[in-house]
């Protein structure tokens, strides 16, 4: 471990210490109390660091910044990482455990667990042989999701404080609460925050950019049916039961969560309830595709019309809800987020994919609402389990790489 790697693990223990998982059970704001106190600690940290406005609003955002040392007018750069860990496992008193020097084999999690690393179960490890590797002791989630995030940015502020030689525009920081319960990130306050474009750092494998994710739906499917005495029945009745079961078994199989993967979209009925009065069918669609999510929901439509026709005794409807859309569209609108971004990786020589999130991420909803903010890879691996690790390496490569977006940043 070299200094600087020491320097990011020395926090990174430190963060993980501090148990702060999220419930996505709870209705306040955030979920759980134990963020607020980590964020208190991380506020005394920033301004003990020499952060400026280091303060935390009424929801739990942490927020600082350093001003801008250039004497002309910069773009603010913003980063963001969370300060919850999921509540799938144990985040409390973790103990990170460090592997110097990995070997390529079986490394050990829990010997009398008989938890172990090893490329079969973890392929990626094979591209970290010789790193030092951080697990956690097998009792507890690693909190590498999002504490690694934090430790960096912490460092990337340090740094940046400490060398005044670097030419920088204002940049801006948060620390934010509820990524895991994905209620967090609606009560951030963008225009507070204040800057141009930013980044989450809450990815995984070194190389990875989160700069697409689903377009987001849900739909109510509500089928009103014809009771009467079963044994009386024919040409009468209409079974609500049957008829969700049909419009169920109507949708291709090919088009399901279950037979699709990268930047296939699906349909998932996720929910029905019903009896011989009536029905709901309750699902969601996601597609990357804006044209082909359309072609979805008018596929759905047709295969209600089609039940419509062939259950004259019925009444069926079918709602369509908007959820989200690709931040894609939104990035290559305001597209200084990807160029400052792409060019900083060719600058660190990181191989990198731009990759489309199965799923909501963060960075997407403050997408939509006009913050563009693609996420970047943050060196964990396998989170939300006992299984979690990282590599000091990859670490130290992302520290690099913030520090370098600061830089080119302020040539914009
Ligand atoms: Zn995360």
């Amino acid at each position: 471990m070299n200094e600087l790697q020491k320097k990011i693990y020395d926090r990174f223990a430190r963060y993980v210490a501090v148990e702060t998982t999220s419930d996505s059970n709870s209705q306040t704001v955030p979920t759980t109390k134990t963020q607020l106190s980590f964020g208190k600690m991380l506020a005394e940290e920033m301004k003990e660091l020499g952060l400026s406005d280091v303060h935390i609003d009424k929801n739990g955002f942490v927020f600082g910044q350093i001003p801008s040392n250039l004497d002309k007018k910069a773009p603010a750069v913003g980063f963001l990482a969370h300060m919850d860990t999921v509540q799938d496992y144990c985040g409390k008193n973790i103990h990170p455990v460090v592997h110097t020097g990995y070997d390529g084999g079986k490394l050990v999690i829990n010997e009398e667990k008989k938890m172990y690393l090893t490329p079969e179960n973890a392929p990626r490890l094979l591209k970290c042989v010789g790193h030092d590797i951080v697990t956690s002791d097998g009792n507890t989630l690693l909190g590498g999701d999002d504490k690694i995030g934090i430790a960096l940015i912490m460092t990337l502020a340090e740094h940046l404080l400490a060398h005044p030689e670097i030419k920088h525009g204002p940049v801006k920081i948060s620390f934010t609460i509820d990524e895991e319960t994905g209620t967090g990130i609606g009560y951030f306050d963008i225009a507070h925050f204040g800057a141009d474009f930013a980044y989450t750092v809450d990815g995984s494998e070194l190389g990875n950019i989160d700069c697409g994710n689903f377009n987001a739906d849900k739909f109510v499917i509500s089928i009103i049916g014809k009771n009467c005495h079963p044994g009386a029945a024919k040409n009468f009745m209409a079974n609500p039961v049957r008829i969700a079961a049909d419009i169920v078994s109507s949708w291709p199989e090919d088009k399901l969560p279950e037979t699709t993967e990268g930047e296939e979209g699906f349909i998932l009925f996720n929910e029905v309830e019903g009896h011989l009065d009536g029905a709901t069918l309750q699902g969601i669609i996601r597609h990357h595709e804006l044209e082909q999510f359309e072609q979805f929901k008018k596929d759905l439509a047709q295969i209600v019309e089609e039940k419509r026709a062939k259950y004259p005794n019925a009444k069926i409807s079918l709602e369509i809800k908007k959820q989200y859309r690709n931040m894609r569209e939104v990035l290559k609108e305001k597209p200084l987020a990807m160029d400052v971004l792409e060019q900083s990786l060719k600058d660190e020589k990181i191989d990198y994919q731009l990759t489309q999130a199965r799923g909501g991420t963060d960075g997407a909803q403050l997408s939509l609402r006009g913050l563009p903010t693609p996420n970047i890879f943050a060196s964990y691996e396998n989170p939300h389990g006992p299984y979690e690790w990282l590599s000091l390496q990859w670490s130290e490569k992302i520290f690099n790489l913030l520090v370098r977006i600061v830089e080119n940043t302020a040539q914009k």
